[in-house]
């Protein structure tokens, strides 16, 4: 994918921010907990190896991705003898790799470990592979579910040396809700899974930013924070964060170009807008291609604090908004973040088109420079 370094659309990331949230969840952590940082999906669009430097300056014990290649691209980066946990599923052709790597995997099958014992044979290295059990107490995606598959699973593992069952963990639906209940479940049924072991394993955790922030009497040996860490809250607007972070990432562009409209005139692909008589408009180097969605039509952008609306429907490269009086060319534009003392945040921008501000931040394409300030 190209990056766009000609044009000035640009996702402004702050380290500095990210450390200090990192500081700051830390400070409200029991001290024995360990702090894991999580980078996948490119670091919540952040960029993975930026993040993950700053999060090593910020001190946290280790990263979590979720697919193998966002683990191997840590370990390229310079990551190589940090704790690295792939969450996600792998595939259990590639097993000496992640043994060689001494990588952490999830694995949630006891016919994965079956496959993986001849191909562990391949490995150039003695390392074992390093194994966190996946438990589904309720969120229904990936997990052993019975107290005598989590027994199988451990014998088996004590029976194979090339198997080291580090940990055992699980996630929870409804951390970022109002109710307790669904948590409470998990949570006993979890306790229930590790209980049946013969040997609790080094790390025994549960907690993502929305546990860690709201729930911090449940008992995990780790925490994996992602969303908290990049400054936002996990609930959007349903629950309010404990204490502040700092948002990192604003994603900004400028005016390309100006004009006055006559009355009737139109806007964009399908002609729907019709200018008032005398509007300003302008045209910004930004579209879906670089993640600022069609949908988003209905969220004013930011120039020098004013919420100016979009006009028309939004292009691939390109969008129109409406401004309250001519701006020059290169006047700047806050798609994302703060200007001026007014926000546009990831999670207003969900609520306006029906997601969750996670899905904002992973959607900023690659085409968008991440500069680091
Ligand atoms: N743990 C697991 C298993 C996850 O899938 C995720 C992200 O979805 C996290 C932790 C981090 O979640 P959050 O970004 O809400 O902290």
């Amino acid at each position: 994918m190209v990056r766009g370094i000609h044009r000035p659309t640009v996702a402004k990331v702050d380290l500095g921010a990210i450390k200090i949230n990192i500081q700051q969840i830390r400070s409200h952590m029991k001290p024995d907990k360990q702090l894991l940082a999580v980078v996948k999906g490119d670091g919540y669009g952040h960029g993975a190896v930026s993040v993950a430097n700053a999060a090593k300056e910020a001190g946290v014990d280790g990263f979590c991705v979720a697919i193998l290649d966002e683990a191997f691209e840590l370990r390229e980066s310079g990551f190589t003898e940090d704790f690295l946990l792939v969450m996600g599923l792998t595939e259990v052709r590639d097993v000496a790799l992640m043994a060689d790597a001494n990588i952490s995997v999830a694995v949630s099958s006891i016919e994965w470990l079956e496959q993986a014992i001849p191909l562990l044979a391949l490995r150039k290295t003695d390392n074992p592979l390093r194994i966190h059990l996946a438990v589904d107490t309720g969120m229904g995606r990936i997990g052993i579910r019975t107290e005598s598959k989590v027994r199988a699973f451990e014998s088996f593992c004590q029976q194979h040396e090339s198997l080291h069952l580090e940990g055992i963990f699980t996630h929870f639906a409804t951390a970022d809700g109002e109710d307790e209940f669904q948590v409470e479940r998990q949570y006993e049924v979890f306790k229930k899974l590790v209980a049946s072991m013969k040997v609790r394993p080094k790390m025994v955790h549960l907690a993502n930013s929305a546990m860690t922030l709201w729930r911090e009497d449940y008992e995990t040996d780790a925490a994996r924070i992602g969303i908290a860490m990049y400054g936002y809250n996990p609930s959007d607007t349903t629950l309010p964060l404990p204490y502040p972070l700092i948002p990192a990432l604003t994603l900004e562009t400028e005016i390309a170009y100006v004009k006055q409209m006559q009355e009737g005139e139109t806007i964009s692909y399908g002609a729907r807008y019709r200018a008032y008589e005398g509007e300003w408009i302008a045209t910004l180097p930004i579209g879906y291609a670089d993640g600022w969605r069609r949908d988003l039509h209905t969220l004013p952008v930011l120039v020098e604090g004013n919420a100016c609306p979009v006009r028309g429907v939004i292009c691939m490269d390109q969008c129109m908004i409406s401004l309250p009086k001519a701006y020059p060319i290169g006047t700047k534009v806050v798609m994302l973040g703060e200007s001026h003392g007014q926000i546009n945040g990831p999670s207003e921008m969900a609520a306006a088109i029906g997601t969750i501000g996670y899905e904002i931040l992973c959607g900023i394409s690659q085409r968008v420079p991440r500069i680091y300030i």
